[in-house]
């Protein structure tokens, strides 16, 4: 099975194309209103939207599922999501979490500050998810050699999707500035028992939507000064 991907930025968020013997499925969507950029890329990478079976996402915040009402609407490629999330997907809404840095919660201090401020920011076009799964979900049977595990703590539904020596974490850490535990989490210990379970996978990288991707021995690294392993 022959399997590649591409990636590109939507605004500050990574969306991964992923090929698997000519099958599509895309990770994530980027911020509203980017149905024609992501096309923009697909066709860049030699594909046509309309080939689009399958969007993974990685959890629901509006940088995230942003466009893919409107990705479903138009190349009715089925929606995968954590079922701890359906609801935020039907809502078209998902709350900003805390901040886990003085400058992350003032962000998300400033975000929270009023419910109106918080829903213009957060909110997105709603959509039904199609395929809901609890602690893992083996894509194989769709025709993908890949499966995807619950990891939350950025969310309650965070998840990463696993193809070959890759694994692609959402929020579950960042590479910021030389930051990779992430600056926004719901729960900051449940990040850390996400941490060990995708350290204990037998991969080499791991590719979060914000920054550049992290090799197994930064992650550890990393893990061993949050005190996680
Ligand atoms: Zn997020």
């Amino acid at each position: 099975m022959k399997t590649r991907f591409v990636s590109f930025r939507i605004h500050f968020t990574n969306v991964f194309l992923i090929i698997q013997d000519g099958r599509l499925l895309l990770i994530d969507t980027g911020n509203r209103k980017q149905v024609e950029n992501i096309s923009h890329h697909f066709r860049t990478a030699g594909f046509e939207l309309s080939a689009l079976k399958y969007i993974f996402l990685t959890h629901t915040h509006y940088d995230h599922a942003g466009s893919v009402s409107g990705l479903k609407k138009l190349t009715g490629a089925k929606v995968i999501v954590h079922s701890s999330e359906a609801d935020n997907l039907r809502k078209g809404f998902t709350p900003i979490p805390k901040g886990t840095t003085p400058l992350f919660k003032f962000i998300s201090f400033m975000g929270r500050k009023g419910p109106g401020i918080e829903k213009i920011v957060a909110s997105y076009q709603p959509v039904e998810p199609d395929v809901l799964f609890e602690e893992q979900l083996n894509l194989k049977h769709d025709g993908f050699n890949a499966r995807i595990i619950h990891s939350p703590g950025h969310t309650k539904g965070s998840s990463s999707l696993i193809i070959g020596d890759s694994v692609f974490v959402g929020d579950a850490m960042f590479n910021f500035r030389g930051m990779i535990f992430p600056g926004f989490a719901d729960d900051e210990k449940q990040v850390g028992d996400s941490w060990k379970k995708l350290l204990d996978l037998d991969v080499k990288w791991y590719y979060p939507a914000h920054g550049k991707r992290i090799s197994k021995e930064e992650l550890k690294t990393e893990a061993g000064k949050f005190n996680i392993i």
